[in-house]
């Protein structure tokens, strides 16, 4: 087989300036986001778990106006840093869980699920962000592309996710041919939290809830050891806390899936906050 990319960029990486449209609490620990207006017409949808920078102002909108061109690059992020302390908007990951083209009657929306693992002074800034967000609220996106190739194969899927990568592995499923086969672990910390999403009839969804106190992502990584492989042809879908892509890639690998077939990206650190550098190395990390 002939190796396929890693990741899929997007075709443009313009800044582009929304604003929240509507807010949804979905569960304890879920709010959707529903962003538009601004410059929406200009976002290309790509399916699949569709990822970008949002700039969050929590030092008010004027930091939003100073975001250089580029600001999830080397050189854009060094003069991003430049904007004053206090006003520099915080940079974080999310994923587009469901993007609505524009109608007769409505513009383009995107669907961003937060989740929310707290709201108080020692919570992370998205997670206070999104528990206080009010329609006509400011952000900054840059598309940042797939994580989950289609090429490496879209018939036979292995998906596995803490909460975090929910919104990924429900976009991956609405993107696969309806006669593709395999399995998505998820793991959520209730079952309030185990938002339904379509899939296609030969996929078949698996929760997890996480008992309390144990680490994000180890009972997923634990699944990972005795699930049902359809080798070969699989293409498998690891993310969430660091040590669950990490560590479900080596079980895979020891269980004979071929390192090319496996796309993994760390999306958080427990006990870590998510500094844009090590956001870098998330992506080049994957797969
Ligand atoms: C490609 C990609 C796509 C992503 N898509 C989504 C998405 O659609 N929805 C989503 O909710 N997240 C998503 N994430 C994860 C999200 O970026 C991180 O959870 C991020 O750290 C949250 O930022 P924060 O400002 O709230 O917390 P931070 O300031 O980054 O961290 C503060 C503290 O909170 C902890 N923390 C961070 N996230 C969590 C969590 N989820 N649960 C418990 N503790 C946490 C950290 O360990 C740290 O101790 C994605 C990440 C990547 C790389």
């Amino acid at each position: 087989m002939a190796r396929a990319s890693r990741l899929v960029k997007p075709a443009s990486q313009e800044l582009l300036h929304l604003q929240v449209q509507r807010t949804e609490r979905l569960s304890e620990h879920w709010m959707r986001i529903t962003l538009g207006g601004g410059d929406i017409a200009r976002f290309v949808p790509l399916g699949y778990d569709q990822w970008f920078r949002i700039f969050l102002p929590l030092g008010g909108d004027e930091g939003l106006e100073r975001i250089p061109a580029k600001a999830n690059k080397i050189f854009g992020y060094l003069k991003y840093l430049r904007i004053p302390d206090g006003m520099r908007p915080v940079m974080r990951n999310y994923t587009v869980r469901a993007y609505r083209a524009a109608t007769a009657e409505s513009d383009a929306e995107i669907d961003v699920d937060f989740v929310l693992h707290g709201a108080g002074p020692d919570a992370g800034p998205a997670s206070r962000w999104a528990h206080a967000a009010a329609p006509g609220d400011s952000v900054v996106l840059i598309d940042e592309g797939l994580g989950f190739n289609p090429e490496r194969g879209v018939g036979n899927v292995l998906l596995a996710a803490d909460e975090t990568g929910l919104p990924a592995v429900a976009g991956i499923c609405a993107s696969l041919p309806a006669d593709a086969v395999g399995t998505a672990l998820i793991e959520v910390p209730s079952d309030a939290d185990a938002l339904e999403f379509p899939h296609p009839a030969g996929v078949t969804v698996r929760w997890i809830v996480r008992e309390a106190g144990a680490k994000p992502g180890t009972p997923a990584l634990e699944a990972l050891r005795t699930t049902e492989l359809r080798t070969p042809g699989l293409h498998a879908f690891l993310v969430g806390e660091q040590a669950l892509p990490t560590g479900g890639r080596r079980v895979l690998v020891e269980r004979g899936v071929e390192r090319d077939a496996i796309s993994f990206i760390g999306y958080w650190r427990a006990d870590a906050a998510s500094p844009a550098p090590r956001s870098h190395k998330a992506e080049e990390a994957g797969a």
